[in-house]
């Protein structure tokens, strides 16, 4: 009987030391906030599984958000400003965060953009924005070419590794695999590309979101809406697309899964009041 109650004893101080041993880890873990959910994706591969031990991750956009357009809540702002480290896309993407960004610096809190190693190779495109016809504004979309991502995760592997030294090697292994699984899905993304007649790539979608796509797998992109979704598009640029659809004969343009169909649609009411006929894509472009 004493050896039974000494073993339950024992048992129960095993589990209150896990039980505080799991909250001291947590108090511990380093605290990275995410903003996009690509953003959240490449963190979560790269801290690879089982690391939710050492790394909690806070995603602040789910699937389906609008990055251009996104407010951060206070509960975001208080989760940046607690983390060590926050991980954005850039190219002010995350058009709403610039000023919550400058404030995380001086506050001595690591922000780091994704998008910094792309520009710093000299991979970022210009794009037009709808209020400011200017070419040279930086397009934010630029992991929609795979070697762009692979430079993402690149600059993220050292980033991590210096914010977390003792999770480095993790960090780079994933990193390596992540990297080759890119060099494959980008390989693959040309075949099946090359299937497509080269007068037929034409892609025709919400807004200017596919220029590094195009750039990458030789299409011809039209976006109605400039490279942000903050600006509306007016009568003219309905009209425009609209006459750009007729004129060679595109048989179908493509909604956005985090942009409003009413424009899109605006255009093919455009399109069949001038006597021609578009269909819309079965699926949404993510
Ligand atoms: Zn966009």
């Amino acid at each position: 009987m004493i050896a039974f109650t000494r073993i339950l004893f024992s048992l129960l101080l095993m589990l209150l030391v896990l039980v505080g041993g799991v909250h001291a880890n947590n108090d511990h873990a380093l605290k990275v906030v995410t903003t996009t959910t690509q953003a959240t994706d490449l963190t979560r591969i790269l801290a690879g599984e089982g690391a939710d031990e050492w790394v909690q991750i806070t995603p602040l956009m789910g699937a389906g958000v609008d990055p251009h357009l996104y407010q951060p809540t206070e509960a975001n702002i208080a989760a940046m400003s607690q983390a060590d480290l926050v991980i954005y896309s850039g190219l002010h993407l995350e058009g709403q965060f610039d000023t919550v960004f400058e404030a995380l610096g001086e506050r001595n809190v690591r922000v780091y953009a994704l998008s910094d190693p792309v520009k710093a190779a000299g991979f970022v495109i210009g794009g037009f924005t709808l209020s400011e016809e200017l070419t040279n504004v930086d397009d934010p979309h630029f992991w929609f070419d795979p070697r762009n991502w692979q430079l993402a995760a690149e600059g993220l592997v050292e980033v991590l590794s210096e914010v977390d030294p003792a999770h480095a090697d993790v960090y780079a292994a994933n990193a390596d695999a992540y990297i080759a699984d890119l060099d494959t899905l980008y390989t693959w993304a040309l075949e099946a590309m090359s299937q497509v007649p080269e007068q037929q790539r034409t892609l025709v979608t919400s807004h200017d979101a596919f220029q590094y796509f195009g750039a990458a797998f030789g299409w011809n992109v039209r976006g109605l809406q400039g490279i942000s979704t903050e600006d509306e598009a007016g009568v003219a640029d309905i009209q425009n697309i609209a006459r750009f659809v007729m004129d060679n004969g595109i048989p179908v343009m493509f909604v956005e899964s985090s942009v409003p169909p009413d424009a899109i649609e605006a255009v093919r009411e455009a399109v069949n009041a001038g006597g021609g006929q578009v269909g819309l894509g079965v699926r949404q472009l993510y």
